[in-house]
C-alpha cells in the first residue's frame, strides 16, 4: 500500500517539475512514507529519521518530510520531537505536497494531516518504472474497526476509485508490457463504487488483456462472496491465490477482536473456495498474544493451521496501538509467552508450508519470469499462478515471459526447477480463443 501511495506522491510531484532520485545526495526533499500498524515499524521509522539528523545539519536547505500513517498518528509530536522535520503529511493530503515543499523551502513548517471521506487519487496515474508487475490502489481506509487496528484511524474510512478509472490504468499498464497487477486495498473485497461491487471490478479487469495476471490483496472473511470466488474461478488470468487472514482460531479472542467471523463460518468459507477453485493457494495473517489470550485459544489457532493447511501465513506478535478499543483491554500477555507462541506457529507453518511444496516435486507449472533470483546471478525467478515462489536457470529464458517449470527441489519457502518449454504461446492462443 505504501510503495503504490509513494508512486502517487511520484506523480504528484512530478507534474510540478520535481524528479525522484534513488541518491540522498542529489535529493532537495526527502520523504520517508511511514506505517504504524505495529509498533515495531514505527522504531524503524525514528531510526531512519535519526540518520537524516545528521544530513539535514550537513544540507540545512534539505526538506524533510514524514509521510503516511505515522505523520497522521503522530502529527504535532512528531515536527517538535524530531526538530529536522520540515513536513508532517498524512495519506489523504498528498494533492498539498507541492505547495507545502514551496512553503518549507520558505522556512515555514508544515502539518496536513487532515482525513478525507472522498479523496482516492482516482485521477492521478501513479508514477512508475518499467517493470512486469504493478500495485493498482483500488480503494483506501476501513470501515471494519477490528479492536486492535490502527488503520481505520490514520487511513480514514473506506473509499472506492471508480471501475473505468481503474481498467483505464490496466490498459496503460499492458501497453507498457506490464504483465501483471495486484489490486490493493486495505479490505479490497469491499470495493464498492456506487455501481459496482468487487466480483464487478474483477471480471473487467481480467477481461483487459488476457495475458495479464491479476491478483488482489487483502480480503476480509465477511466480504468474500460466492459471486466472487465463482468470479476467481471462471477467469483464467485472476490467479488462484487468495490471502485471509483469519487472525485467530479461537471464537472467544475473535469476538473481542471484533472480527464479525466464527472460527466455525470461517472454516466452511475455506471449504467453499477449495470446492469452487480446487487448485487454490490460502495464506493468511496471525496475531499471537492478543489481550487475554490463554494456552487454550493459541492451541485452538494452532488447530486452525493444521486443518486448513494454509500455503504461507504472516504472522504478528501483538501490539498496543493507541485509540484503539484493544487499547483498553491491557496487553496482560507477556512478551516471553507472546514470542514463544509466535515461534509455535511460524514453526507449525513453516512445516506444513514445507510438506505441500515437497509434494509438488516432479510437477509442471507455469512461471512468470519476473527478474534475476536474489540469491544467484546464474538464476532467474517468478511465481506461479498460485503465488509460489520459484526458481530456474536463465538459459533462453527472457524476463516477462510464462515459462514450464519441472520442479525437482522445495523448501518451506521456494521451489526450485529446470524450464520445460515456453507457456507463452499457449497463453497467446488463450487471448486469441477469449477475444474470439
Ligand atoms: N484488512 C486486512 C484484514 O482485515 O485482514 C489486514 C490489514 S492489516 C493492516 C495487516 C495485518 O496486520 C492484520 O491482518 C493483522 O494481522 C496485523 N495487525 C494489525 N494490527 C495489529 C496489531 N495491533 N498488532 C499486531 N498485528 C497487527
Ligand atoms: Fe484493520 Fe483489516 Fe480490521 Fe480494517 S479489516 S480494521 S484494516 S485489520
Amino acid at each position: 500500500m505504501n510503495l503504490a501511495d509513494s508512486e502517487v506522491v511520484l506523480s504528484i510531484l512530478s507534474a510540478s517539475g520535481y524528479e525522484p532520485t534513488h541518491e540522498l545526495a542529489r535529493a532537495d526533499v526527502v520523504f520517508v512514507n511511514t506505517c504504524s500498524v505495529r509498533e515495531n515499524a514505527e522504531q524503524r521509522i525514528y531510526g531512519r529519521l535519526g540518520d537524516f539528523k545528521h544530513y539535514k545539519q550537513r544540507n540545512p536547505s534539505v526538506v524533510i518530510g514524514v509521510l503516511g500513517c505515522m505523520a497522521e498518528r503522530l502529527r504535532r509530536d512528531l515536527i517538535e520531537s524530531e526538530s529536522h522535520v520540515d513536513l508532517v503529511v498524512g495519506p489523504d493530503e498528498y494533492r498539498r505536497l507541492p505547495e507545502l515543499i514551496e512553503n518549507a523551502i520558505a522556512g515555514e513548517r508544515g502539518i496536513a494531516v487532515r482525513l478525507s471521506r472522498v479523496e482516492n487519487y482516482d485521477d492521478i496515474i501513479p508514477l512508475r518504472t518499467d517493470g512486469i508487475s504493478a500495485w493498482i490502489s483500488v480503494m483506501r481506509g476501513c470501515d471494519k474497526f477490528c479492536t486492535f487496528c490502527v488503520v481505520p484511524f490514520t487511513r480514514g474510512r473506506e473509499r472506492s476509485r471508480t471501475l473505468p478509472s481503474i481498467l483505464r490504468e490496466i490498459e496503460h499498464l499492458s501497453a507498457r508490457g506490464f504483465k501483471e497487477v495486484t489490486l490493493l486495498g486495505q479490505n479490497v473485497n469491499s470495493y464498492h463504487d456506487g455501481m459496482h461491487d468487487f466480483a464487478d471490478l474483477m471480471a473487467s479487469a481480467a477481461t483487459v488483456d488476457r495475458t495479464m495476471r491479476i491478483r488482489f490483496t487483502t480480503s476480509h472473511p465477511q466480504d468474500m462472496s460466492e459471486k466472487l470466488i465463482e468470479t476467481i474461478a471462471d477467469h483464467e488470468n485472476i490467479c488462484s491465490s487468495i490471502h485471509l487472514p483469519i487472525q485467530s482460531g479461537s471464537d472467544r479472542i475473535l469476538r473481542l477482536m471484533n472480527r464479525t467471523y466464527t472460527r466455525e463460518q470461517y472454516l466452511q468459507l475455506v471449504k467453499t473456495i477449495r470446492s469452487t477453485i480446487p487448485e487454490v493457494s490460502l495464506s493468511t495473517d496471525i496475531i499471537a498474544g492478543f489481550p487475554t489470550e490463554t494456552d487454550d485459544d493459541h492451541r485452538m489457532t494452532l488447530d486452525v493451521l493444521r486443518e486448513v493447511e494454509y500455503d504461507g501465513a504472516f504472522t504478528f506478535r501483538y501490539s498496543r496501538r493507541e485509540n484503539t478499543k484493544a487499547w483498553h483491554m491491557g496487553d496482560d500477555v507477556p512478551e516471553g509467552t507472546k514470542i514463544q507462541r509466535l515461534n509455535e506457529i511460524i514453526d507449525l507453518q513453516r512445516e506444513i508450508s514445507a510438506r505441500k511444496n515437497l509434494g509438488m516435486i516432479g510437477q509442471t507449472v507455469e512461471v512468470l519470469v519476473e527478474g534475476e533470483s536474489k540469491k544467484s546471478t546464474e538464476d532467474y525467478c517468478g511465481r506461479t499462478d498460485t503465488n509460489k515462489m520459484v526458481v530456474f536457470s536463465k538459459g533462453g529464458v527472457r524476463i516477462g515471459e510464462y515459462i514450464d517449470v519441472k520442479i525437482e527441489r522445495a523448501n518451506s519457502a521456494t521451489l526450485f526447477g529446470s524450464p520445460v518449454a515456453k507457456a507463452e504461446q499457449a497463453y497467446e492462443e488463450r487471448k486469441l480463443a477469449a477475444n474470439g
